[in-house]
């Protein structure tokens, strides 16, 4: 990097989707920026290479779909605001039917090698073991739910807060020629396409009732990791739920989540129609491995192959990576952090990720997008203006920065505790005026209704954000 003024550059601390994002967006508004990730000096429990941007677990983006999906939507946003992780995903995906997944190592190459080569960023490999030194004017910190413990010991000090923790479960992912293609098929659910797609994605292993009851019974015998005292009484967050917690929920709560049945068809002659299904999804562009969908588990690792195995067409199966499950850790973002993402106690301290309390990669990146404009044009001294909430981008940030923080009417008015959460339409302030009629005429009713309200979200979101970013600084290139 060409020597520059100290007072210029952004600190940026944790090179992981957010923290590339926000380097990203810095450089490209002419600022020198440097990313301080630890990896690999220091571990965390779960990545398990030196890359930038490593996809910890599953490789989905979730659904592309940005016309009826939120997470589609904000991917559609982040396309048209310039965003390198977005960039990187398109180039490395690999069939998925609606979702956007993508080859893990050739996206996180691509990340690492576009931030490495950029001339106004500098990659040092080094832990940040205690809050930044003073002279650091400017700082990100985007160390994401593994942040290391001294780091978060002294964010912890400085907020004056405890730091709120959950779990989040990985699921095992398997070599694909282990798979047995004499019982499981390809196919995607209702043969949908989606962007990427053949309608033939994801490899389909079924279960009969009795089959469905034997797994149900094992995974509740399972053995399972002990948890340390300081985890017991720490909660799980919903959208991450081992099987064996769904499994203890109810008989059929698998059948209705990560194991239903509906929609895909068993293409062997005579065969009867699956009582619960188990979907696995290609990992890597070669199609060499393929991760349980859904499968997330605390199961011991022996445990893990002795009951997955017990699966129709995964009696011989390898795995590559067993499940696992980690601690998550985040900030009471509303109350600690102003509407620019810094910290109110200490504002050359900005926050970006997962740690300010929004939960996924996607969403991690667009909030290391905003944490990096943010940064920019202060540094600029230029006014900014944060998007509009009805935009995916400005629900999030508003979920992080306050908007939610609603007092509880079930509980006499009191506000209602700061929850990690994925990008979804209860986060958009309501439409009005929405259609009541198709296009054909008929009065819309049930699910055509629901889907009409999200196509009209999106649309209003995507109006917005075209309205928001052409009338905002510009990059120097654009
Ligand atoms: C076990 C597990 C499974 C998950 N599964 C999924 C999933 O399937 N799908 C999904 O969408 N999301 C998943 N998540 C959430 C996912 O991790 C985050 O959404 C995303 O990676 C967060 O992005 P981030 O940039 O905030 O943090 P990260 O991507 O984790 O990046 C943080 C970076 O900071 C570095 N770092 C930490 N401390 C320091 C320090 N003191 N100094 C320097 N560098 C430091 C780390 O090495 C890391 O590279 C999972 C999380 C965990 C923990």
């Amino acid at each position: 990097m060409a020597a520059v003024r100290q007072q210029e550059v952004t600190h940026i601390i944790g090179g992981g989707l957010a923290g590339s994002e926000a380097a990203w967006q810095i450089a490209a508004r002419g600022l020198p920026v440097v990313v301080h990730e630890m990896r690999p000096v220091r571990a965390t429990p779960v990545h398990k290479t030196a890359a930038l941007a490593e996809l910890v677990c599953s490789n989905s983006f979730r659904s592309d779909d940005r016309e009826h999906n939120a997470v589609g939507l904000l991917h559609e946003e982040m396309r048209r605001v310039g965003s390198l992780i977005m960039r990187a995903a398109d180039a490395n995906q690999v069939p998925a039917g609606g979702a956007l997944a993508v080859d893990r190592d050739g996206f996180s190459a691509a990340i690492t090698k576009a931030v490495e080569a950029h001339p106004l960023i500098e990659v040092r490999r080094e832990e940040i073991a205690g809050l930044p030194p003073a002279e650091w004017e400017s700082v990100i910190v985007a160390t994401g739910p593994l942040t290391s413990p001294a780091l978060a010991e002294a964010i912890c000090r400085c907020t004056d807060e405890d730091a709120l923790a959950f779990f989040d479960a990985i699921a095992p992912i398997i070599y694909r020629d282990t798979i047995d293609m004499t019982i499981a098929w390809m196919q995607s659910r209702y043969d949908k396409t989606g962007p990427g797609g053949s309608g033939l994605d994801y490899i389909n292993c079924p279960l009969s009732r009795e089959q469905y009851d034997g797994f149900v019974a094992a995974l509740l015998s399972g053995d399972q990791v002990a948890f340390h005292d300081w985890e017991a009484a720490t909660p799980y967050f919903d959208g991450c739920l081992p099987i064996e917690v769904m499994a203890e929920r109810g008989r059929e709560t698998l059948r209705h989540g990560p194991m239903k049945p509906f929609g895909l068809t068993d293409p062997r002659p005579g065969a009867d129609k699956p009582y619960a299904v188990v979907q696995l999804r290609q990992d890597n562009k070669l199609g060499t491995l393929f991760n349980m969908v859904g499968f997330q588990t605390k199961l011991k690792h022996g445990e893990q192959v002795r009951i997955f195995r017990t699966i129709p067409g995964l009696e011989r199966a390898e795995f590559a990576r067993l499940g696992g499950l980690h601690r998550n850790t985040f900030l009471n973002s509303p109350r600690l952090l102003d509407a620019t993402l810094r910290l109110i106690a200490e504002p050359r301290l900005r926050f970006a990720g997962q740690i300010t309390g929004c939960e996924g990669y996607v969403e991690s990146a667009a909030i290391g997008l905003l944490a990096g404009r943010f940064a920019a044009a202060e540094n600029r001294k230029e006014a900014f203006q944060p998007p509009p909430s009805t935009t995916a981008l400005g629900a999030l940030l508003n979920h992080i920065t306050g908007g939610h923080v609603d007092a509880d009417p079930a509980a006499a008015g009191a506000p209602r505790s700061y929850q990690p959460m994925n990008i979804n339409f209860g986060l958009f302030p309501p439409i009005s005026g929405l259609p009541t009629r198709g296009d054909s005429g008929q009065r819309l009713r049930g699910p055509a209704k629901g889907l009409a309200r999200k196509q009209a979200l999106c649309r209003r979101a995507l109006h917005d954000l075209e309205e928001w970013s052409t009338s905002g600084p510009r990059l120097a290139a654009e």
